[in-house]
Parts: structure tokens; C-alpha cells; sequence
């Protein structure tokens, strides 16, 4: 079984939807000059969706009275960082901390999640975005600039830089 995802960019994108079908011939098309394996990929292909990807503004806030929001609903992400999921994750965790807490109102209680989770939510969403120019630098397009930026901007150091504040958030323990 393949499951591959493709980007192409556009200026402008007018169907929000996650169910649009695409075609083999519309694929095809966009990718016209590509290795042949990749167009054989494409023709193989049973079932084919579409959608765009959007950057979005931050939320000013996410809860009124005893209503909240967490994952993609408050703080949606371009998947480049690989963080959605964990991000969604981590604020159901925080936020069953922050209402076990009995001596809080719920409000209170919410108020509380959304301090705690507000500015890592926005970073992540930050740095997913800036992922976009790294993974498609046009200095990729060229095996003789490709291997020096691969070396820059994948070297231990840079990827240490760019993961690390991600990994060594720990929901369960971190002050909230
Ligand atoms: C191509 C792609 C790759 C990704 N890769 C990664 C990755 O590698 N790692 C990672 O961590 N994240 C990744 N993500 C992001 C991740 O999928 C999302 O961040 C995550 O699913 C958000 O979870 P959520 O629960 O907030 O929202 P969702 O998963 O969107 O859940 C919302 C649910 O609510 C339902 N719903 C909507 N409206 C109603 C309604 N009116 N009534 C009842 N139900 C309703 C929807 O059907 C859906 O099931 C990727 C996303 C994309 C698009």
C-alpha cells in the first residue's frame, strides 16, 4: 500500500473541504516533467483528495465562560513540523489537569488551561510555517546547492535547534 501527499502551490484556493476528489489527469498535470516513477505512482493511484493549506491568525482567546477549544480548532497548524496531533494531545492533558484541580471554578479552570498552553501552541504553529521555505528552498532543485544547505539546515546542531524545545515539554509535569 503507497500513501503519498504532494504540495502545489497556488495563489488562490475557494473550497474549504477535506473530501474533494481529485483526479489521476489533474495530478498528472501538475506534475508533468517529474521522474517517471513518480508519474507511475500518480496513474497507480485508486483514490486521489484534494484540499489547500492555510495559515491562520491566532485566536485572541479560546474559552468563554465554561466553553473551550483545544487542538486544530484554536490553534490550526500546516502540517510541516509534524505537531498537530501532539499538540491536540498535550492540550486535553493540560487541560484534565487544570480541571481536576478542585479548588478552582471552572472558569477559573479554563482560564488557567489556556495560559498554559497559549504561547507553545502559537510557537508551534510559528515554526510550522517557517518549515514550508525549509522544505521547499529552491536550493533543492540543484544536487550542487542541495548537499551544502542539507548539510546547514540538517546538520545535528540546526535540528537540535529546531526539535528540541518541542521534545522536552513534558504535559504531565510541567507547571501549569
Ligand atoms: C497532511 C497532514 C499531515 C499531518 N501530519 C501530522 C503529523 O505527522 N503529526 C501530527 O502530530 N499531526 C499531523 N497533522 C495534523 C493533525 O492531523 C491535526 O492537528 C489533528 O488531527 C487535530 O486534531 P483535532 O482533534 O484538534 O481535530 P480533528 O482531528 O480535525 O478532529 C475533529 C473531529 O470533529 C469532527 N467534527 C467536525 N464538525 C463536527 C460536528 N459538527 N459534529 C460532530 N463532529 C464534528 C470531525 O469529523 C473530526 O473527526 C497532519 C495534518 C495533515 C492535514
Amino acid at each position: 500500500m503507497v500513501s503519498f501527499s504532494a504540495q502545489v502551490e497556488r495563489a488562490s484556493w475557494e473550497r474549504e473541504s477535506w473530501s474533494e476528489i481529485g483526479t489521476v489527469s489533474e495530478a498528472l498535470q501538475d506534475f508533468v516533467g517529474w521522474h517517471p516513477e513518480v508519474q507511475e505512482m500518480i496513474r497507480g493511484a485508486e483514490t486521489l483528495y484534494k484540499w489547500g493549506l492555510f495559515v491562520r491568525d491566532p485566536l485572541p482567546h479560546w474559552s468563554e465562560g465554561g466553553v473551550t477549544l483545544l487542538g486544530d480548532a484554536c490553534h490550526s497548524m500546516v502540517p510541516y513540523l509534524g505537531q498537530g496531533v501532539v499538540m491536540a494531545i498535550e492540550d486535553a492533558f493540560i487541560l484534565a489537569r487544570c480541571v481536576a484541580d478542585l479548588e478552582l471554578t471552572s472558569e477559573e479552570a479554563l482560564r488557567r488551561y489556556e495560559k498554559a498552553r497559549y504561547d507553545r501552541t502559537n510557537r508551534a504553529a510559528d515554526a510550522s510555517a517557517a518549515m514550508q521555505r525549509v522544505f521547499h528552498h529552491p536550493a533543492l532543485a540543484h544536487s550542487e546547492t542541495a548537499v551544502p544547505y542539507m548539510e546547514k539546515n540538517w546538520g545535528p546542531e540546526a535540528i537540535r535547534e529546531r526539535y528540541e524545545w518541542l521534545f522536552q515539554y513534558d504535559a504531565t509535569t510541567v507547571p501549569i
